[in-house]
């Protein structure tokens, strides 16, 4: 069952209504808090197992949201199969919430009195997007996580779901050091695409929306490409392309494709990797690469055997080149690999040398409009 606006409510979980404490602990502090929901980690008395808890209000804003919640839940449940998207374990109700008890993502050891800590472990690819130096990735790295990312999204596309709120917040990793998985998290704003009537919105977060998204025109899998784009130029660069001042110039840089592809920003880092880049930042939505496109392209297949695992991006020295006597590999003229299986069985970011935040609302229509028009 699906509504005019992509949203899908029918389920196929069993909405539990006995008391979920009687099931499960809470323990340790919050794992993230978004928009509109608080998660934190839990514990299945019985087993010991530990999930992660998100509480969802039914009424935001004295509005009825449940069908909202429940469009999360049928995507989670149509994305079952995909290694890269979060498990949904079980879901409880009460008057005001619905609980989602989901796999979880950062380990939680045992401190001295007796409680839990959240270690260092998992969490938000964030963290390593923003790091400096030894924390922060490689493009060796960004190059794997990258492909779990597309094949976590391939098979939303082929369900037709679009994510719409891609970006490094909503990205986990399974854990930190070793540099473990990824797994796609808040399907929050996602919708099918499959409706007879257009799904035309303004949603998602300013910096990772497409131009088609702030101009009121069609949302498609094109949108979540888009996103990707800005995704794997944070986790490459440590910068946000389109972020300005303020969110008027933010928006503006989208819709101008106002993007920096300069070695000042992409030093030490492929080539291919800006050619990956530039084929999803790319202001129609038609023309830009389609996920199955991105999981051909040459730079998910580069040897980066000449980087050193250990030198972050910022260290690098861009003059390796010249020892390397091959230079990037012209897109040209590049084998494409096999499709990989992609369905088997708040805080802040560097901008050049400053800092911002992003943690603003997204807009109405005509807040954007206004905002452009001044
Ligand atoms: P919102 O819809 O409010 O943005 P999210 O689903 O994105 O909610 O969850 C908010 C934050 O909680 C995430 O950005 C992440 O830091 C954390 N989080 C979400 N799901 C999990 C999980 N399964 N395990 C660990 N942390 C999680
Ligand atoms: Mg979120």
């Amino acid at each position: 069952m699906m509504n005019r606006n992509g949203m899908v409510t029918k389920i196929r979980t069993r909405i539990r209504t006995d008391p979920f404490k009687n099931i499960y602990d809470l323990v340790g502090r919050e794992l993230g808090r978004g928009k509109f929901a608080v998660v934190k980690k839990c514990v299945e008395k019985t087993t010991g197992k530990e999930h992660a808890a998100k509480f969802l209000k039914k009424r935001r804003k004295g509005q009825d949201c449940r069908g909202d919640i429940l469009n999360e839940i049928a995507v989670l449940e149509s994305a079952d199969m995909s290694p890269y998207v979060v498990a949904l374990h079980e879901v409880y109700e009460t008057t005001t919430e619905i609980i989602l008890v989901l796999e979880c993502f950062g380990e939680s050891v045992p401190i001295s009195d007796g409680g839990y800590e959240n270690s260092a472990a998992g969490g938000e690819i964030f963290t390593q997007c923003v790091a400096d130096n030894d924390e922060a990735f490689t493009e060796k790295d960004v190059i794997r996580l990258a492909k779990q990312i597309l094949m976590g999204v391939a098979c939303l596309h082929q369900n037709n779901i679009v994510h719409l709120d891609l970006k490094p917040q909503n990205i986990l990793l399974t854990s930190a050091q070793p540099l473990g998985d990824i797994r796609i998290v808040d399907f929050g704003l996602s919708r099918r695409v499959d409706s007879v009537s257009e799904v035309r919105e303004i949603l998602g977060t300013p910096e990772y929306v497409a131009p088609e998204v702030l101009d009121y025109e069609p949302i498609s899998t094109a949108t979540d490409m888009w996103s990707i784009g800005v995704l794997t130029y944070v986790m490459l660069t440590g910068e946000s392309p389109f972020l300005g001042e303020e969110k008027q110039e933010t928006f503006l840089n989208i819709s101008q494709v106002n993007v920096d592809y300069s070695q000042d920003v992409f030093h030490g880092v492929s080539d291919l990797a800006v050619d990956f880049i530039q084929s999803l930042l790319i202001k129609n939505p038609r023309k830009r690469a389609t996920v199955d496109q991105c999981l051909t392209h040459p730079w998910l297949s580069l040897d980066l055997h000449h980087l050193s695992l250990e030198a972050p991006l910022d260290e690098q020295d861009t003059s390796q080149s010249e020892s390397e006597p091959e230079s990037p590999i012209p897109s040209t003229d590049l084998v494409l690999m096999p499709s990989y299986p992609t369905c088997p069985g708040q805080g802040e970011l560097k901008s050049g040398r400053d800092t911002f935040s992003f943690t603003e609302p997204f807009p109405s229509r005509t807040e954007i409009q206004q905002e452009l028009i001044c």
